[in-house]
């Protein structure tokens, strides 16, 4: 990976000025490569002497519990008594991980913004960050920011600064955000830094049913009715699914954050299908999950219709309407996407 070595000498007289308070901040509904990342780097980011909270906006899933160090992280909807919103005050540095819109902070982003004396640094790879930070090191083609954050640490300090710990957290952001290592940009370099984890003791098959085979009943029956639901269509010869979830349903199932993750790629071993869907029902808005496959972009239908953004395979959005009126905005934005040249094998 090609780390901008200006940017790097930045970052590197930032941490060797002394020791510093630092939030290293996530995004909502923190995933395995958030949550990875984050750990990761707050432990790195110790060593140099510095006072170091991870922060998210909302709790993170229940089956990431066991990851080392997780329970030091600040959860900002828990804090009752405004601990955190005053740590985020006096913070010197702020890292912003695997997210780059400050907006997908939510309520966490009030006291962010307030904080108008820290520097902020950009750690991510997601597409189009603002210009708005201190110094930015943003790879879309980076397959996970943990990823990054290995590179980052292995140019800074080399390999040898990262622990046993640091390694599971980052494999966890390694293997989530590439699908178990199926989606695009496999570099030959991604797995050249899983075998150094290897080296390091990162046992992957513990680590890897310690994610995916830690769930309870009501989540896979709870994913075997969403499958049942699932709608197909074919627009221009595009094939689309879509799963809708309201509330009352998950509460059927006994909902948890986290347990309709990864739902939304099953309609794509469908082979004739190009871009799979699923809208969850939250208390103040439905939640989307876009994924597709090859050429269909989903950050573009993401962003044009639904508030969103991401990736090209893997966006996320909003809808403030009711469920029936999202889908059948949904459909029709569907069939303007798809009929539009312009959108298609660009
Ligand atoms: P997920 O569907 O797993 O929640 O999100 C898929 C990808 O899209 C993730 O990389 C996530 O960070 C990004 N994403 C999810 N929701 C939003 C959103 O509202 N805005 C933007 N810009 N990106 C999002
Ligand atoms: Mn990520």
């Amino acid at each position: 990976m090609d780390i901008d070595s200006e940017n790097l000498s930045r970052l590197k007289s930032l941490l060797e000025s002394g020791p510093k308070k630092i939030a290293v901040l996530s995004h909502t509904n923190p995933d395995g490569d958030a949550l990875g990342s984050s750990l990761a780097w707050a432990d790195f980011l110790r060593t140099f002497g510095h006072t170091v909270e991870c922060i998210v906006p909302n709790r993170y899933p229940y089956f990431l519990e066991w990851m080392p160090g997780i329970s030091g992280i600040r959860v900002f909807k828990d804090d009752k008594n405004g601990e955190t919103a005053k740590f985020i005050s006096e913070c010197e540095i702020i890292f912003c991980l695997d997210f780059n819109c400050i907006a997908r902070l939510e309520g966490l982003s009030e006291p962010i913004l307030a904080n108008k004396k820290a520097k902020f640094v950009l750690i991510d790879h997601h597409l189009n960050p603002p210009a708005e930070y201190d110094i930015a090191f943003s790879y879309p083609e980076c397959s996970s920011t943990s990823l990054l954050v290995y590179n980052l640490i292995e140019r800074l300090s080399g390999v040898s600064a990262i622990t046993k710990e640091m390694g599971e957290a980052l494999f966890v952001g390694i293997m989530t955000d590439t699908g178990n290592f199926s989606f695009s940009n496999l570099s030959a370099e991604l797995f050249e830094t899983v075998a150094s984890l290897v080296r390091l003791g990162v046992d992957i098959p513990h680590i890897h049913s310690m994610v995916y085979n830690s769930f309870t009943a009501d989540r896979v029956k709870l994913l075997g009715y969403a499958l049942c639901k699932m709608e197909t269509l074919k627009t221009n010869g595009i094939g689309v699914a879509y799963i809708t979830l309201k509330e009352s349903e998950l509460r059927k199932f006994n909902f948890q954050q986290g347990d309709s993750e990864g739902f939304v790629n099953y309609p794509l071993t469908i082979k004739w299908l190009s871009m799979s869907v699923i809208f969850i029902e939250t208390r103040n808005f439905i939640r989307i999950s876009f994924r597709s496959r090859g050429d269909v972009d989903v950050s573009k239908f993401a962003k044009m219709y639904f508030e969103g953004g991401g990736h090209r395979n893997a966006s996320g959005g909003k809808s403030f309407k009711s469920m029936p009126e999202t889908v059948a905005y949904f459909r029709k934005c569907v069939e303007e996407f798809f009929n539009d040249p312009a959108n298609l094998n660009d």
